[in-house]
This record gives C-alpha cells, sequence and structure tokens, in this order.
C-alpha cells in the first residue's frame, strides 16, 4: 500500500485521524462479529455509564516497521489478557483474547499506509478500548459495551536526542492498597491529572508516586514504571499489587537476564535506597526507557551519576536491545513479535 505523505520524523505523540477504526459491540450478553469502519465518531446516550460512572479501559501498543520489512506488534497477547483483567476489576464484559489480537491485526492491516517506515523512529500507535455505553443513572454496571481500536502515527520519542528527566516525589496518591492501580483504566489517570499539571507548572517531568499505605516506596509515575541499576549493575525494579504492569518493563528484566546476563530483582524499592543507585529509567510502551537524571523530594535533589546529559549505560543497552528485538535487528524470543504483513 503506498504510504502517506507525512514527515515521520518530525510527527509528535498526537492524535491524528486514520482511516480505519474496529468497533465491536456487546449487547444482550454477547460481543457481535465487528467491523472495521470510517466514522471516528461514536454517538453513544447521554447518560451512557462510561461518561457518568467512567466505566472504561485501554490499552496502549504500537506497530513497526522491521529492518527486513515486515510489519509488526510487540507480545499483543500481554495487552489483551491485561485488557482481560482490567474488564473484570470495572465489572464489564471480557473481549476474549484471539478476538482482541484479531482486531489490532484488522486495524494495523487497514492502516498500512500510515506506518512509519523502518528508520523513520516513528511508530504506529494503537489504542484499543472499552467503554459502557447504555444509560445507568443508579449505579451499578452498564449492560451494553463497545469495544474499539484505533491506530495513529507517532514521532520519534527523543527527537533531537535523549533528555534525561527530572522527575519529583509527589504528594498526591496514585492508587490504594486494593484499589485501582493494577489495571489500565482511563479512572486512574482522570486523578493524576491535576498532579501532573502542578509537576509540569514546578518545572518537573514527571510524578513519582510512593506507596499510599506507607508513603515510604517507590511505585511508579503515572503511566510508566521505574526501573533502577545498582552500582554493581544489577537491574532493580519495584514489585507492589498498586502499579501498573507495564509489558515494556517486564520483557526489559527478560532482556536484562538472558541477553545481557544481568542479575534483576523485582522487590520492594524503599524511597530511601534510591539515593545509592546507578541510574534511574521510567518504561513504557511510548518511550521503552527514558532515563532519570535527577529525582527531587520536597527541595533534596538526587542526582543519578549517569547525569543529565545521556542514558546510563546499563539504561542503554536494554534499551538498545529491546528496540533491537522489536526492529528484527535481534532475534526475538518466541512469540514477542506478532507478524501483521
Ligand atoms: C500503560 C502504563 C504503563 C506502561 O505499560 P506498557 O505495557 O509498558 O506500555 C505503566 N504504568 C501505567 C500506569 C500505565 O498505564
Amino acid at each position: 500500500m503506498e504510504k502517506k505523505d507525512i514527515d515521520w520524523g518530525n510527527l509528535g505523540f498526537g492524535y491524528m485521524k486514520t482511516d480505519y477504526r474496529y468497533v465491536s459491540n456487546f449487547k444482550n450478553g454477547a460481543w457481535d462479529e465487528g467491523a472495521l469502519i470510517t466514522d471516528a465518531t461514536v454517538s453513544i446516550s447521554e447518560c451512557a455509564c462510561v461518561l457518568q460512572y467512567a466505566q472504561t479501559v485501554f490499552e496502549g501498543m504500537k506497530a513497526y516497521t522491521t529492518e527486513d520489512g515486515r510489519i509488526v506488534t510487540f507480545r499483543p497477547d500481554l495487552n489483551a489478557e491485561r485488557m482481560e483483567n482490567s474488564a473484570r476489576r470495572l465489572q464489564m464484559p471480557v473481549f476474549p483474547k484471539e478476538r482482541f489480537v484479531d482486531a489490532v491485526v484488522q486495524t494495523v492491516k487497514a492502516n498500512t499506509n500510515v506506518v512509519p517506515p523502518y528508520g523513520s523512529g516513528a511508530t504506529l500507535y494503537i489504542r484499543p478500548y472499552m467503554f459502557g455505553t447504555n444509560p445507568v443513572i443508579g449505579v451499578k454496571p452498564a449492560d451494553e459495551y463497545q469495544f474499539r481500536v484505533f491506530t495513529t502515527p507517532v514521532g520519534p520519542y527523543f527527537k533531537g536526542g535523549v533528555k534525561p528527566l527530572t522527575i519529583r516525589v509527589c504528594d498526591y496518591d496514585r492508587a490504594a492498597p486494593r484499589g485501582t492501580g493494577h489495571i489500565k483504566a482511563g479512572l486512574n489517570y482522570a486523578m493524576s491529572l491535576y498532579a501532573i499539571v502542578d509537576a509540569h507548572n514546578q518545572g518537573f517531568d514527571e510524578n513519582m508516586y510512593l506507596d499510599s499505605a506507607t508513603r515510604t516506596k517507590v511505585e511508579e509515575t503515572g503511566g510508566a514504571n521505574f526501573l533502577f541499576v545498582t552500582k554493581d549493575g544489577k537491574v532493580v525494579t519495584p514489585k507492589s499489587s498498586t502499579i501498573l504492569p507495564s509489558i515494556t518493563r517486564r520483557s526489559l528484566l527478560h532482556v536484562a537476564k538472558e541477553y545481557l546476563g544481568l542479575e534483576v530483582e523485582e522487590r520492594e524499592v524503599f524511597f530511601d535506597e534510591v539515593k545509592d543507585f546507578a541510574e534511574a529509567g521510567l518504561c513504557g510502551t511510548a518511550a521503552v526507557i527514558s532515563p532519570v537524571g535527577k529525582i527531587v523530594d520536597h527541595g533534596k535533589e538526587i542526582c543519578l551519576p549517569s547525569g543529565m546529559t545521556q542514558m546510563g549505560p546499563v539504561t542503554q543497552k536494554l534499551y538498545d536491545t529491546l528496540t533491537g528485538i522489536q526492529m528484527g535487528r535481534l532475534e526475538a524470543p518466541e512469540g514477542w513479535l506478532k507478524v501483521i504483513e
């Protein structure tokens, strides 16, 4: 398919309407067969459960062109499983895993004119999501739902080079014990908006959230998990029931162990330990890893030895290896790349 005339290298991270999106509706206890459509507008009741009570969950993933010209997605089965868990927690029907992967494949295939070429640094961002559509005013789950997938091309994350982030310890909490921090739900983002706008106004790139029960342990930021590297080269990531299980983070731990031979630890990480780490990074689909250069705790600065101009050496190796796997330059573990065409 002929590519659309887009300046791939200068795309930002924003929404651009593409030609096709996938829609399936749930009614009378069953999903319909689903279809690709061209209408980018959603039309629902003014009293839809999603509008009144935020009954909605989502996923985020990417399609890329590999070095040898294949279009692939990365571990879409894990996105499907995570969305099943998110849906269950918000009392929504599950969109079956095989159908989820098929919907993603169909949507990317229909929009190959906007899958950025290899080497451009740009990717096709894929957004599956689901929401309660019928009128609900007394608090209860909806009976009818819509599952959709749209795509939008996004630019290289590190445009103009890597700039390590300055983040702050946040006074607001992201997730309560036994709450919804471990699912990918819009509600977790709605309540983070105040804190992120405030952080930006104070000159910080992101918020570091601590566990809300004791405020002594590192959790994550609003949309990415932490990886730390100790001075003796161990990769450490916080373990908590209230962080969102990042697929990027899980993949990076595998890469650290199996490709780079590093020791990895998934465990509670106390904020007091952070000053002793050599490197820190944020992991998620958007950037793979963005290095953190400085962490500010109410005026007290922790400057990571990796500095403010580049990724630390271990972070860089992790980044290069995982992006190498995603772009088809390095052999991927069995089942990690789903070839679309
Ligand atoms: C989506 C998300 C992440 C990153 O997950 P990936 O699967 O790696 O993209 C991390 N934290 C939160 C809160 C998220 O919503």
